[in-house]
């Protein structure tokens, strides 16, 4: 769709915001449900300034990335219920000049996993930071037992006086027959893509493993649970389901199609293969240099 004067601005912020994959999502969708707008990245390491550019530019959609989703939340006019518990902000809807915060990582997650039975099963959450306490939340509303690891012990102690659950150490995972496994930490996440939370682990067939990170779409966790046959998701259908969210509290309607999904998730994944291309003709190049 050609840009006119009329275009809307939207921003994804951040700092940095080199590998943000948001415009891209964004701009996909506006483009396949011809909405004259348009989604910028706006880096700034300062949170103020980022609030006074939305103001100033009359953004009317923000999405907010790292490291400013905890930070927002007392820089808003308000904020919807489930802040309280999340304790981050990952959009900001601008509305008569007021600014309201939302997080629709919840909804992404619950995305991710519409198609799996949640109730009476043992989850293991690995990581304690502001992704596993959205999944955390959303775990608590199915009635599943929460058993958490963590590189910080005090971290974990939190997030089980807050969303309950137990505690386990790194020897303890193969003895615990976890039917669902979330990974939240970064590890595996580009460009360390030969890292995992779980090294030598013995996944089962009857296993669901949930990786959050989601470049790359195969990590070496999905890689090693797949070997064991065990069903995989990665963090995408998690980033699609949040965005799309992002775009219905801005125009406050649904939008959610399977075929909207399919076409975002092609472009995504193109998107993905090419960078990683254009990545391995620079190690080429820099190969040839040297
Ligand atoms: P965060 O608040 O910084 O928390 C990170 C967690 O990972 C902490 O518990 C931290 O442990 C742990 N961790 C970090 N580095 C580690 C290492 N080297 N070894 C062991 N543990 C380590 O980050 P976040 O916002 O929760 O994000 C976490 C991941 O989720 C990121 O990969 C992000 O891309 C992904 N994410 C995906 C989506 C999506 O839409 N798919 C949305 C949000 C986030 P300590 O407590 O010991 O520091």
């Amino acid at each position: 769709m050609k840009h006119t004067n009329k275009t809307r601005l939207n921003m994804v912020i951040g700092y940095p915001l080199a590998h943000t994959q948001s415009p891209i999502l964004h701009n996909a969708i506006y483009q396949m449900m011809q909405i004259d707008a348009t989604l910028l990245a706006f880096a700034n390491k300062n949170c103020k300034a980022l609030i006074q550019a939305i103001k100033t530019l009359s953004i009317e959609l923000t999405a907010v990335t790292m490291p400013f989703k905890e930070q927002m939340v007392d820089e808003l006019d308000f904020c919807s219920p489930e802040i309280e518990k999340l304790k981050a902000v990952n959009t900001i809807i601008q509305r008569d000049n007021k600014l309201y915060g939302y997080n629709t990582d919840v909804d992404g997650i619950r995305y991710a996993l519409r198609d799996i039975p949640l109730t009476n099963k043992k989850v293991l959450l690995i990581g304690a930071g502001g992704a596993a306490r959205a999944v955390a939340y959303f775990m608590n509303q199915h009635n599943v037992q929460l058993i958490w690891l963590n590189r910080t012990q005090k971290n974990a102690e939190n997030m089980v006086n807050e969303f309950g659950g137990q505690i386990i150490q790194g020897y303890e995972v193969e003895g615990i027959s976890a039917d669902i496994i979330v990974n939240t930490t970064p590890l595996g996440m580009f460009p360390h893509v030969s890292c995992s939370p779980l090294r030598n682990y013995q996944f089962n067939a009857e296993q669901v493993v949930f990786d959050l990170i989601y470049n790359p779409l195969n990590t070496e966790l999905l890689k090693q649970a797949k070997v064991h046959n065990a069903t995989i998701i990665s963090g995408l259908d998690m980033f699609i389901g949040q965005g799309i969210r992002q775009i219905e509290l801005w125009l406050n309607k649904s939008i959610f199609s399977k075929k909207l999904i399919e076409q975002v998730k092609e472009v995504l994944i193109k998107s993905q293969i090419a960078s990683t291309n254009k990545l391995d003709e620079a190690c080429q190049n820099e190969l040839h240099d040297h």
